[in-house]
This record gives structure tokens, C-alpha cells and sequence, in this order.
């Protein structure tokens, strides 16, 4: 008997407020699908309308997560093909997806992502803000032990650090970002790709003056720390170690040189004699 041909998972990214910014892959895909798994039926109804595509729709979304996803391998098993959609950017970024590819590896179903918008990419990429290296922390943690943790993370990162926040929180989340950043700059992103787009730029306490009761959706792009923590242990590096960390860290040879000096108690000529 021939086996039956199980069926793909699709990742789609639809569009961050501005529709057009739908691709013309995603919309091959979105017709093409038996079913369409969404975290709300009704909003992905309104960008299915608008495309004038017709499918049948499933609500999939934190709350019916982990049963949802068994009915939909099921589906996936018996040779559906299924695209997975969240009401805006990147299915997995901040929304429901993670459950469902697991599983799907476990069961080596074929998951295709079908790239598009995604909100803290196009936030990092417009910031100004080094985009080398980067992390994304998400939403900030409301449970203060966690909270302080992340905190605690963004403080020391010299790395780009993005966050999502929510326009009701934001002025807590300034508030205790404002405790720990000094002078490094920050971006707030607010609602990209639609009407009322804007970025305020500026270190933290002019990011709180300009921010009074902002609406709609925000990021915050945040400048990593210049100083890396220091280092209690950087009498167990080597010269070569401690002067790398400072070189990683975006300093030139001068600021190198007088920062192991004083870490070291030593004579910056000392210092100055080894490296030439
Ligand atoms: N999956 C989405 C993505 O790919 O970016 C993120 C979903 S998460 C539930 C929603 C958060 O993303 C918002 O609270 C906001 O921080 C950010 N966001 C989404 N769309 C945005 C937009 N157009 N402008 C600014 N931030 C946005």
C-alpha cells in the first residue's frame, strides 16, 4: 500500500500594521494551504479579506496552545498542509509557535518559514544603535524577582538590547530602565509602517520627558554599556585577555591602556611598554 504523504507546516509573517507589507510568497502560501492556524480568527480574517483569499481558519493562541497543536499535527499527519499565523510580524517572536514546531521536529514534519515583517528587526535596523550583536529580552518579566534579573542583564550587557513593551507599562519600564542606564542611548520605535510611525531618540531621562502618554505600539532599542562590569577576575587574565576584553568593548589603544592601569594599580608607561 503506498504510505500517505504527510503535510508542511508553514510559518507566515504577515504584516506589522501596514498590509502591504505582506509578501507575494506568503499570499502563494495562504491560498494555497488546506487550513489556516491563527492566534485570532478574526483579525487574520481581516487581512484574509483584504487579499481576497478564502480558507478555513483555526483559533491557535496561548491559552489552546498545547491541545490545539495536537489536532493540528493530526491534520498535518493525515497530508493537511497548514500555515501558522499570528495577528502581526513573525509567528514564534513574542507569539504562539514554539509548541507546535517543537513538536513538529519531534515528528519530522517539514516546517517552512515564510519570511516577512517582524517589529523589533525593523525597530534595531532604524535605531542608529549598533546592530552587530544584539539581544532580545521580549516582554520585561512583572514578577519582580525576574524583573530584577533582566534588569540586572540589561545593565551590564554591552551588547544592543531590544525590548517590546506595551503603551500602559511603559512608564514603569522607563522608570526602573532609568535607574540603571546612565547616559546610554535608547530608541523608542512606536507603531512602524503605520500612520502615526515615530521615534523618539535620546538618552533615558529624554526618552521619559518626551514620552507622556504615548499610545499604540512601542520597542525600546537600548545602547549596550560602554564598561563592560568589571571583572573581579582580571588578575587571572592574562595582559593579552584584559586588553581584548576592553577592545571588544569598542576602546581605543589610549582608553585600553589606562583602563588596566588603573584595574591593575599599575604605571600606564608599564602597561604601555608591553604592548608596543
Ligand atoms: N510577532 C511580533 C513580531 O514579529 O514582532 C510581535 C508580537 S508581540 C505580541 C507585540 C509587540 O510587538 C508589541 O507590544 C510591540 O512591542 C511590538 N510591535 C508589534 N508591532 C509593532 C509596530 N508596528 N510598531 C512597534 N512595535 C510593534
Amino acid at each position: 500500500m503506498e504510505k500517505k504523504k504527510i503535510g508542511n507546516l508553514y510559518i507566515v509573517a504577515t504584516p506589522i500594521g501596514n498590509l502591504d507589507d505582506i509578501t507575494l510568497r506568503a499570499i502563494k502560501v495562504l491560498k494555497e494551504v488546506d487550513l489556516i492556524a491563527a492566534e485570532d480568527t478574526r483579525h487574520s480574517l481581516k487581512l484574509l479579506n483584504h487579499l481576497e483569499i478564502s480558507k478555513p481558519l483555526i483559533s491557535y493562541h496561548r491559552h489552546n496552545e498545547e491541545v490545539k497543536t495536537d489536532v493540528l499535527i493530526e491534520k498535518i499527519v493525515e497530508g493537511q498542509n497548514i500555515a501558522l499565523v499570528s495577528d502581526a510580524g513573525t509567528p514564534g517572536i513574542c507569539d504562539p509557535g514554539e509548541v507546535i514546531i517543537k513538536k513538529c521536529i519531534e515528528k519530522q514534519i517539514p516546517i517552512i518559514p515564510i519570511p516577512g515583517a517582524c517589529a523589533m528587526i525593523n525597530a534595531l535596523i532604524t535605531s542608529g544603535i549598533d546592530t552587530k550583536e544584539f539581544t532580545f529580552l521580549g516582554f520585561l518579566p512583572l514578577n519582580k524577582k525576574s524583573r530584577k534579573e533582566k534588569l540586572d542583564e540589561i545593565k551590564k550587557s554591552t551588547k544592543t538590547i531590544i525590548l517590546y513593551e506595551a503603551p500602559h507599562k511603559l512608564n514603569n519600564t522607563l522608570k526602573d530602565l532609568e535607574n540603571i542606564l546612565e547616559d546610554r542611548q535608547v530608541v523608542l520605535a512606536r507603531e512602524l509602517t503605520k500612520i502615526h510611525e515615530e521615534f523618539i531618540r535620546g538618552n533615558i531621562k529624554e526618552i521619559i520627558k518626551k514620552s507622556e502618554n504615548l499610545k499604540g505600539e512601542i520597542i525600546l532599542v537600548i545602547q549596550g554599556s560602554k564598561e563592560e562590569i568589571v571583572n573581579d577576575n582580571y588578575e587571572n587574565m592574562s595582559l593579552e585577555e584584559h586588553y581584548k576584553m576592553y577592545e571588544n568593548q569598542g576602546l581605543n589603544k589610549k582608553e585600553i591602556i589606562k583602563k588596566i592601569a588603573k584595574d591593575r594599580g599599575l604605571n600606564k608607561n608599564e602597561i604601555y611598554q608591553k604592548f608596543i
